[in-house]
C-alpha cells in the first residue's frame, strides 16, 4: 500500500492509503483537496478514517459520502459524530487492504480520540494519531486530564520505534521552537530544527514523524 498526505487548510494532513486503485482517507476536514487527488490518481474511495470528533477532521465527510456511495466510515465509540459510522474502541481490529488495523483509545485532546495503527507487510508500521502525538509535541487538552494524556502517550511510544507518525497538523516547527527553549542545550533538538526547516523552505512535510 502506499501512504502520502493532501494537505488541507492552514496547516491539516488528510492520510491517504492507497492499493490497485482504491482508497481509504483519514480525517478529511474538507471534501475538495481529497476529491481532486483521487480524481488525480483515478481513485475509488473505500473507506474512511476518523479519530475525533472537531471539525477540522470530520467536515469533508458529508460530502465525501455523496460521491462515494459506498465508503465505509469508522469512527470513535465514545463520541458523537453528525452521520453514519461504524464505531470503534480499544481492542477492536478492521482491516484495510488485508491489513490489520488497531484501535487504540488515546484520550486527551478529546475524551473520546482513538489512534489506528496497521502494520503492513514489508514496510514499517503507521500510526494515524489525530491530534494526540504530534511530531516534538503533543495536542492540546480540550477534554482530557493531562493523566489521560500522558497515559495515552506512553501507549504510543510502546509501539514499534520505526512506526511512522502521521499525525493531522504540521506543527513540527513551532513544537520544536518550543522544546528548544526549554532545552536550550539539547543539540539533537538543534540539529532536528536544522533539519525539518530545510524541508519546509522547500514546501516539503516534515512527516510521517
Ligand atoms: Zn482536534
Ligand atoms: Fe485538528
Amino acid at each position: 500500500m502506499n501512504l502520502s498526505a493532501i494537505p488541507a487548510f492552514q496547516d491539516n494532513y488528510i492520510w491517504l492509503l492507497t492499493h490497485a486503485g482504491r482508497a481509504w482517507v483519514v480525517d478529511p476536514g474538507e471534501a475538495s483537496p481529497v476529491l481532486s487527488e483521487l480524481a488525480r490518481q483515478q481513485l475509488v474511495l473505500e473507506g474512511i478514517l476518523i479519530t475525533h470528533h472537531h471539525g477540522d477532521h470530520t467536515g469533508g465527510v458529508p460530502e465525501l459520502l455523496a460521491e462515494f456511495a459506498q465508503v465505509r466510515v469508522y469512527g470513535p465509540a465514545n463520541e458523537a459524530l453528525r452521520f453514519d459510522y461504524h464505531p470503534l474502541q480499544e481492542g477492536a481490529t478492521i482491516e484495510i487492504f488485508d491489513t490489520a488495523v488497531e484501535i487504540i483509545d488515546v484520550p486527551g485532546h478529546t475524551a473520546g480520540h482513538i489512534a489506528y495503527w496497521l502494520n503492513p507487510s514489508s514496510q514499517s508500521p503507521i500510526l494515524f494519531c489525530g491530534d494526540t502525538l504530534f511530531s516534538g509535541g503533543c495536542g492540546r487538552l480540550f477534554e482530557g486530564t493531562a493523566a489521560q494524556m500522558h497515559e495515552s502517550l506512553q501507549k504510543l511510544a510502546s509501539r514499534a520505534p520505526q512506526t511512522r507518525v502521521c499525525c493531522a497538523h504540521e506543527y513540527t516547527l513551532s513544537n520544536l521552537r518550543f522544546a528548544a527553549a526549554v532545552e536550550p542545550e539539547n543539540t539533537a533538538l538543534q540539529a532536528h530544527i536544522q533539519q525539518c526547516e530545510a524541508q519546509r523552505a522547500q514546501g516539503l512535510s516534515t512527516l510521517p514523524s
